[in-house]
């Protein structure tokens, strides 16, 4: 495995640039580094721009454009920079030191706009840099070349006095004077090099900036491969193993992985089989070179100082090592800094499976690929080192001055809080349309990844890139499922696997429903309803059990029956009964998984007929036949024989689908309402029926009495 060979061409588009303002070209400057993710790692590096700006007294005055924390350089925007008053931030450079919290709240005092967001904790590094533009990266080669042994005269020879080498320090005031006296010293250089960290150049204009950093970045990659041996990593000692073989052998670990990795807070994993990923994790030396440490002061936070190596040995075994290593090293560097904050969960978030590929863990999709896209970052750092005579990392002190630094942390606040079901994976059968798709939106919406399984794949597609674009990255898949099939309830169960590590969440709701008088249930029509409605709920409730029981730490299935489960329906003697047997067969899996935390629950609609396929159907005539009355007339009909006088609508059910032990539906569509459901539901009286109505409404919905005997299995 050789070291990748890049050419960094410039990609500044100079007529383009030229025409925007100084803070549009710091946003187009940024833009263009963070597309290169050799160049800025995800979340990771900062630029800045001097320039003039009038302030609210109408006063002109030199101000620092600059990065703020927790933004990438890839994606942001005007609104991700900070501006701060430049003459305030030039006092500071004559102090000799200044604790975090000090600088910190003189950097949001110095602020020229009270709303912007917090600066980056490299502001000072920009501000004493004597020169409008500044860019601040980790790119993999400079890393590469600070963290080998003969970093510094491999620099040396490299740079010449073009180049300043600043040792490790850990960023803040101190490394923001000692890197801006040297800078001022030495007026002829043009980069800095800091020790296992980044670059620092600038320049007059923001192209000279930009340029500086490609310049620097390619001499450093030519230096590393003047000296890289063939092979850094050593040969390739396990091979990939063939699909058919890998997947198998994923279904057995990863449900297991992450069942131990959520014991604390709920994770999902994320597997990378890339050709990259997979030669990595196979070579002779990635064990050694991989337990080296953090390629990157800024990755601590998403991967830990190193990651899982797998061997052959008990998975259980390697994760208490592991798990205890950590709270080892947690213990032994807590200091006052540090103490206020809590010890992470202690997992791996980096696993590196030989054979199989890359593991990363996140409390959602997006920060379970964060973890990937820092540890492709870690791989090129490791080999490209490796080639130079070695690769060495921060002391576990250093890593971890950064992993609990307040500053470092205060990253992890910016990000929304955990919704209810964050970091849990669910999947819903019949999930394209009607109750199942109203339960799959809610899930999303608090917070689970969902599967949407369904026949009808492109309606699950649909919805699937619906969830995606509203609620981010990974967090919505189709997977084709046919729920009478064991084949394609095992892939179904197989892909949702291998998307997020495991399941905690199944919603059996997919239907079918035929109406006929008992004289015209013809064979088929009865096989039918027991194919889909009895052995497809047992085949989905066993596999999701299978992998429950795996992950260890519990989980919840639901049954989404009928009304006709309990109640003797007119001219639907086999829906019925297959619905009465669905349930049954609920409150018997209950009893079995009960012991291994895994919940079984049944919820019983009656007449969901809003957006749902069944009342889409021939079911919808059939039933009003059977009433002996209109099709229009069905949902009035349906409505008034509730005891609350309400219709029941897909959200309802959904309501109770991903809640399963707070809502329980009788029989006679009678439910006992949470309190939100009341609001809901007397929103939608006032709406239709006005407010005298809803009223009496409300007194009738808090005289209903919890359902004599709840149908709830577990
Ligand atoms: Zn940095």
């Amino acid at each position: 495995m050789t070291a990748p060979a890049a050419r960094y061409e410039s990609r500044w588009d100079a007529p383009h640039a030229d025409g925007l303002s100084a803070l549009d070209r710091l946003v187009y400057r940024s833009n263009l580094l963070g597309a290169d993710r050799s160049l800025a790692n995800w979340g990771g590096g900062n630029t800045s721009t001097k320039t003039l700006v009038t302030d609210h007294t109408g006063r002109e005055g030199r101000a620092l454009f600059v990065k703020a924390s927790g933004t990438d350089l890839a994606t942001i925007d005007r609104a991700g920079f900070a501006a701060l008053r430049l003459d305030d931030l030039d006092l500071l450079f004559e102090r000799e030191a200044m604790a975090d919290a000090e600088m910190i709240d003189y950097l949001l005092r110095s602020a020229l706009d009270p709303g912007q967001p917090r600066p980056s904790i490299e502001t000072l590094l920009h501000a004493f840099i004597p020169a409008p533009e500044v860019d601040h990266t980790h790119p993999d080669a400079v890393i590469a070349l600070t963290s080998a042994p003969c970093g510094s005269e491999l620099a040396a020879e490299a740079f010449g006095a073009d180049a300043i080498w600043i040792d490790y320090v850990r960023p803040g005031f101190r490394l923001a004077r000692v890197v801006a006296q040297a800078v001022r010293s030495q007026p002829e250089a043009r980069f800095v090099l800091l020790e296992k960290h980044g670059l620092v150049t600038w320049g007059g204009t923001s192209e000279e900036s930009y340029r500086a950093t490609l310049d620097a970045v390619q001499r450093a990659l030519d230096a590393l491969a003047a000296v890289a041996p063939i092979e850094p990593l050593g040969a390739l000692a396990v091979p990939p193993f063939p699909p058919e073989a890998r997947e198998p052998a994923l279904m057995e670990l990863l449900p297991r992985l992450r069942g131990r990795i959520s014991r604390e807070r709920h994770h999902v994993l994320e597997v990378d089989t890339s050709q990259a990923a997979l030669d990595f994790v196979g070579r002779e030396r990635t064990r050694e070179l991989s337990q080296v440490g953090a390629a990157c002061p800024d990755h601590l936070v998403n991967t830990k100082a190193k990651p899982l190596f797998l061997t052959d040995a008990a998975l259980e075994e390697q994760l208490d090592a592991f798990e205890s290593w950590y709270r080892n090293y947690y213990e032994a560097n807590l200091d006052d800094e540090s103490r206020p904050f809590p010890i992470d969960p202690t997992g791996p978030r980096v696993v590196l499976a030989p054979g199989l590929g890359l593991i990363t863990s996140g409390t959602n999709a997006a920060r379970a690929r964060i973890s990937n896209d820092l540890y492709q970052r870690a791989m090129a750092v490791i080999q490209l080192a490796g080639g130079a005579g070695g690769f060495t990392s921060l002391s576990e002190p250093e890593a971890f001055a950064i992993e609990y630094w307040p500053l470092e942390r205060y990253k992890l606040t910016l990000a929304p809080p955990p919704r209810e079901l964050e970091g849990r994976i669910a999947l819903v059968t019949g999930a394209a349309s009607g109750i199942g798709r109203a339960i799959a939106e809610r899930l999303a919406a608090e917070g689970a990844h969902v599967a949407i399984a369904d026949i009808d794949a492109a309606g699950a597609g649909d919805l699937a890139a619906v969830l995606c674009e509203r609620y981010g990255v990974r967090r919505a898949q189709a997977v084709d499922m046919d729920v009478t099939d064991e084949k394609s309830v095992a892939q179904a169960f197989r892909s949702t696997v291998l998307a997020w590590g495991g399941v905690d969440i199944v919603v059996s709701n997919a239907g079918v429903a035929v109406s006929a008088p008992v004289e015209e249930t013809t064979r088929e029509v009865w096989d039918r309803n027991f194919d889909v409605l009895v052995r497809g709920y047992f085949l989905v409730a066993a596999q999701s059990i299978e992998i429950m029981r795996r992950q260890g730490i519990g989980g919840s299935i639901v049954f989404v029956g009928s009304k006709n489960a309990l109640a003797a329906g007119r001219n639907a003697a086999a829906y019925s009964a297959a619905k009465a047997a669905e349930l049954h067969l609920a409150r018997c899996l209950a009893e079995e998984a009960g012991p291994a935390g895994i919940r079984i629950n049944s919820v019983n609609p009656d007449a969901v007929l809003r957006g749902s396929a069944i009342w889409n159907s021939e079911w919808r005539a059939e039933r009003a036949k059977a009433y002996g009355i209109s099709e229009e007339k069905l949902e009035d009909y349906y409505r008034d024989r509730t005891t609350l006088r309400v219709a029941v609508y897909p959200e309802d059910v959904a309501e109770a689908g991903t809640r399963p032990t707070t809502w329980r539906c009788c029989a006679a569509g009678a439910m006992r309402l949470s309190r939100s459901a009341r609001t809901s539901t007397a929103r939608r009286r006032r709406s239709s029926s006005g407010r005298a109505r809803s009223r009496a409404s409300q007194r009738r919905s808090r005289s209903v009495r919890p359902c004599a005997a709840p149908v709830v299995a577990a």
